[in-house]
């Protein structure tokens, strides 16, 4: 049974280090084709966040393997694979209630992170990334990877859902993480401006997060941030433009954070 899960876990571990390899090279080629350039003098920094990322990647593979197989051997779980369990209206809203969850979740150990102990000890090392670059994605310490990995296990106990409505779930998951860190905004002007635009969080938003600090702390929405008076709008990559050496924020701005 040990073994089971250990295998379960590596397999997990394996699965999401090659999704986030994938993901981030795949966007780090595209940022590379449409703004050569825009990652010029980061080499160091890319190693680094490739390699916090991978450290992540673990942390996140072992309770989603322990889950898993509980699934897969004993019916642990509210996932489902017949598509009939529940109406098919319930699709959407489960993704939607996932997002909101985990939203949610993100927001307040987000705001904790920025508390100047846990900044030090844990969230000074995703900050490190100035600016951040497509590889960032999962580039966190340990100890706040640890507080990612164990949102979409927890829930797959509370909120039930289709396995492929999780899939779209994750798949969502790790095309914010790689596109919000890219450095330039590859969404269509109505999701970032505009009514819908008040809502969604893409790029130019989460990028001023990494200018600001203490702002701007949402996942996927703006609900938390704008309710709690976070919300400082959205950012600009004007100075960032084609070929253009990106500059990174000046060192005082560490001092900056709450
Ligand atoms: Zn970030
Ligand atoms: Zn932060």
């Amino acid at each position: 049974m040990a073994l089971a899960i250990l295998i379960s876990s590596l397999a997990m571990t394996l699965i999401v280090g090659l999704r986030y390899l994938a993901a981030s090279g795949a966007f780090a080629l595209a940022t590379r084709l449409r703004h050569p350039g825009l990652y010029a003098g980061l080499d160091r920094q890319v190693r680094r966040e490739i390699g916090w990322s991978l450290a992540s990647a673990a942390i996140y593979g072992i309770p989603a393997g322990v889950v898993a197989w509980g699934w897969q051997n004993h019916g642990w779980t509210r996932v489902y694979s017949d598509i009939a369990a529940w109406p098919l209206w319930y699709l959407p809203l489960s993704v939607l209630l996932y997002l909101c969850a985990h939203d949610a979740w993100f927001y307040w150990t987000h705001r904790l992170m920025h508390r100047p102990r846990w900044f030090r000890i844990a969230h000074a090392v995703h900050h490190a990334s100035r600016p951040p670059t497509a590889w960032a994605a999962m580039s966190f310490h340990p100890v706040e990877a640890l507080t990612g990995a164990i949102v979409i296990p927890l829930l797959v106990f509370l909120i039930p859902i289709h396995v492929g409505a999780l899939g779209l779930v994750l798949t969502i998951m790790t095309l914010m993480g790689v596109t919000n860190h890219m450095g330039w905004e590859i969404f269509p002007r109505f999701m970032h401006s505009g009514p819908l635009g008040g809502w969604l969080i893409t790029a130019s938003h989460h990028q001023r997060h990494h200018q600001l600090y203490g702002c701007n702390y949402g996942l996927y929405f703006r609900f938390w941030d704008r309710l709690c008076g976070t919300d400082k709008g959205l950012g600009d990559f004007a100075h960032r433009g084609r070929g253009a050496v990106p500059r990174a924020a000046p060192r005082s701005d560490a001092a900056r954070q709450p």
